[in-house]
């Protein structure tokens, strides 16, 4: 088992497919390795023909060879795994035609690699391709049967290759039909597959999205400052949070009801979200409250990406049948110091927006790293 990881490292290295492909060449190189055995006993009883055994061999190794160094190289040449498999099958099917032409009695059994190649097919190749294959084993299989009388008429007996014919017939008529079940048992492996990863993507994100705003929800943004927290490391930059909340929004809700003050909330988190850069985040932390997280942001370039946001909302207003409703909101901006808890952070983005809050609202708080509130 050791011998075989070893084998694999040194051959295929660690991409997991391309060992897969290189463990599947290996297989079949010890399938050959049996068919040269067995072709050559035959030769050595006297029952085979050592010229075509020997051309048999020649072939084998440099196909193999160059199978292996295709397969190492398949990305580059453009290759698809697919059509690897269909180029080794069709190589196999002539090895097997070869090696049939070049035995005397005992060529029925070269038929077996017949059955291994065509099984193999079944599970690697589409519907299509299968039959496309066994047209190649038709053609090649009867092909050297034909040639037989002109090359090897010393092997050559019409009624074993009757047999044969039958034999190899069958086989393609049986893989046919488990090809046109597995294609279809692998489409709806596929469509269902498919299915979850949309279930799977919609479930993860109706829990991670706030369905009024659709913004990242509290439970988005733990998960995210979580790991943010975990990673955190001298070479991370600064990062700033900040707590945003709606203006006497009670007062909107109140005025012009509470659907109205849905619209609000909506056209906030459209309005805050155009100030954001790719890696910023805007989550909503609960009722008319958001917290943003401005990775690798000092505080005074989030204090201007605040800013921009206040000026905008305060200018800006919903329009419905109540005509124009104005509105603003207040922060509480920090930056987190390497080794402050998250949780402290937010605390002190709190205890700033109560602050903002106290001297008039519209305004956005911030103070530097180790300046003293009380949180
Ligand atoms: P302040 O300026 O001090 O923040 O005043 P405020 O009125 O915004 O704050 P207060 O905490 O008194 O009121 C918040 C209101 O937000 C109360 C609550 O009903 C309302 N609210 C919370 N969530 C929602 C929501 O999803 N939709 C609507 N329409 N209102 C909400
Ligand atoms: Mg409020
Ligand atoms: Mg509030």
């Amino acid at each position: 088992m050791r011998l075989g990881t070893w084998i694999l490292d040194k051959a295929a290295g660690s991409d997991s497919r391309m060992r897969r492909l290189i463990a599947y060449w290996g297989a079949t190189l010890l399938l050959y390795a049996f068919a040269l055995a067995f072709l050559w006993i035959d030769v050595e009883f006297g029952e085979a023909s050592r010229l075509i055994a020997t051309i048999f061999t020649v072939l084998v190794l440099m196909g193999e060879a160059a199978f292996f160094w295709v397969i190492r190289k398949h990305e580059r040449l453009g290759i698809t795994t697919a059509q690897l498999s269909i180029y080794q099958s069709w190589f196999a099917i002539f090895c097997v035609a070869l090696a049939y032409t070049g035995q005397g009695p005992l060529r029925g059994a070269t038929l077996l690699g017949l059955f291994v190649v065509l099984i193999f097919s079944a599970f690697s190749l589409k519907a299509r391709e299968a039959r496309a294959l066994s047209i190649f084993v038709v053609v090649f299989l009867g092909g050297a049967m034909l040639s037989m009388p002109f090359t090897v008429p010393q092997f050559f007996d019409l009624k074993t290759e009757l047999l044969h014919s039958m034999l190899a017939g069958s086989a393609l008529l049986v893989v046919g039909v488990i090809n046109g079940r597995l294609s279809d048992l692998r489409s709806s492996l596929k469509a269902q597959r498919e299915e979850l990863r949309v279930a799977a993507e919609t479930n993860r994100m109706l829990a991670t999205t706030d369905e009024l705003t659709s913004l990242p929800n509290r439970r988005y943004m733990a998960e995210l400052l979580r790991c943010q927290e975990q990673r955190r490391t001298p070479s991370v930059t600064s990062f700033c949070l900040a707590l945003l909340d709606l203006d006497g929004f009670k007062k909107i809700n109140d005025l012009y009801g509470h659907d109205t003050g849905d619209e609000v909330l909506k056209q906030f988190a459209q309005l805050g979200r155009r100030q954001l850069r790719k890696n910023d985040v805007l989550a909503r932390w609960g009722g008319e409250e958001f917290l943003l997280y401005l990775p690798g942001t000092i505080l005074q370039d989030a204090h201007g990406v605040l800013e921009r946001m206040r000026q905008q909302v305060q200018h800006a207003h919903l329009l419905n049948q109540a005509g124009k409703i104005s509105y603003t909101f207040s922060a509480g901006l920090v930056e987190l110091t390497l080794d402050e808890p998250v949780e402290h952070g937010i605390r002190r983005a709190d205890a700033l927006l109560y602050r903002a809050k106290q001297r008039g609202r519209n305004l956005i708080e911030m103070n530097a790293i180790d300046d003293s509130i009380t949180v």
